[in-house]
């Protein structure tokens, strides 16, 4: 991912080397080089125009320097942008101060939700933490067993509602019952076995659904999230920044998870999803094993952006 963005950006600062010092036309046709290969990277066009804004307005206003010639001074100024606009700082998960630490995951359905589970509790778990696995993930066929089979692989402790445990919804997989209620059971199942990181996983649709989000904002209210992880896959396009929007409008969130940057999209619209909703990108994921996953450090994405 990011493969034609860094091949464009690379293109554009080659035709500024060697130039003693840079014009206003140049900067100009620099900007609008940086314009294009944004928006061939599907990167939001709000995103863009404050981007290409900032790179405008630093690069004419730039100091003269001994160390950098101008042509370097643009790629040092297009490296800061793309750091602030990934978020800046790495933002690290707040731990509670009184454990159980409580973790919610929501997304679209097939966004990576219990995949990232496993990835997390196996993460936690390398961190020295004990976490525990809570399936509230009750909408969709297999997912209690998903995320069972994903604990089993981590080995991380998983929460799920007994099976045929029927409160009159559908059974699906042969679990069934109320998400609520296993979301808050869970709570004092990780206090009475000493579990500190609780990562409670919920459902999604295909689509932004009122029920689902209501059904997600009721576990957030039953359990008193410490974070509230928003997931998104990097492969929808543009529709990330919509999706990002609706569930911080519908149950909010604290971080971004971005996945499937092993993908060969362009990507460039979850790129948009931290400046346009003011919330950080905490972790990517770029694949489907355990350690395909690490924390999400705006400054190495943009290196690797940059070549
Ligand atoms: P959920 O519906 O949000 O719980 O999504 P799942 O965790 O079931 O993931 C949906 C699909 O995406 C599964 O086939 C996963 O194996 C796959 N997947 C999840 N994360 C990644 C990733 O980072 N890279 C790739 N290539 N596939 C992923």
């Amino acid at each position: 991912m990011f493969d034609t963005l860094s091949d464009r950006l690379a293109a554009t600062f080659k035709s500024l080397r060697g130039k003693g010092r840079l014009s206003e036309q140049d900067i100009d046709a620099t900007c609008r080089e940086i314009r294009i290969a944004l928006l061939e990277a599907d990167v939001a066009l709000p995103a863009v125009r404050q981007f290409v804004a900032a790179v405008k307005q630093r690069s004419l206003g730039a100091e003269v320097s001994q160390a950098l010639n101008p042509a370097q001074q643009v790629v040092k100024i297009v490296n800061e942008e793309l750091i602030s606009i990934l978020g800046g700082q790495t933002r690290r998960i707040r731990f509670a101060k009184r454990p159980p630490t409580v973790i919610m995951l929501a997304g679209l359905q097939g966004s990576g939700k219990t995949t990232l589970a496993g990835k997390l509790g196996h993460w936690l778990k390398g961190q020295g933490h004990s976490p525990l696995l809570v399936a509230a993930d009750l909408q969709r066929p297999n997912a209690v067993t998903q995320l069972q089979v994903v604990g089993e692989r981590a080995g991380v402790a998983v929460f799920a509602p007994e099976p045929g445990n029927a409160t009159g919804r559908t059974p699906t997989d042969g679990h069934s019952g109320d998400p609520i209620k296993v979301a808050r059971d869970s709570l004092q199942h990780a206090r009475d076995k000493m579990y500190d990181v609780v990562v409670v996983d919920t459902a999604g649709r295909l689509g932004i659904d009122a029920e689902l989000m209501r059904q997600a904002a009721d576990i957030r209210d039953a359990v008193g999230p410490d974070e509230i992880l928003f997931v998104v896959d990097a492969m929808i396009g543009q529709d990330a920044v919509a999706t990002a929007q609706a569930f911080l409008d519908g149950v909010g969130f604290d971080g971004v998870v971005l996945t499937k940057l092993d993908g060969d999209a362009r990507g460039g619209a979850a790129l948009s999803v931290a400046q346009m909703t003011g919330r950080q990108v905490m972790f990517a994921s770029n694949g489907e094993k355990l350690d395909d996953f690490d924390v999400f450090h705006p400054d190495r994405m943009a290196s690797r952006i940059l070549g």
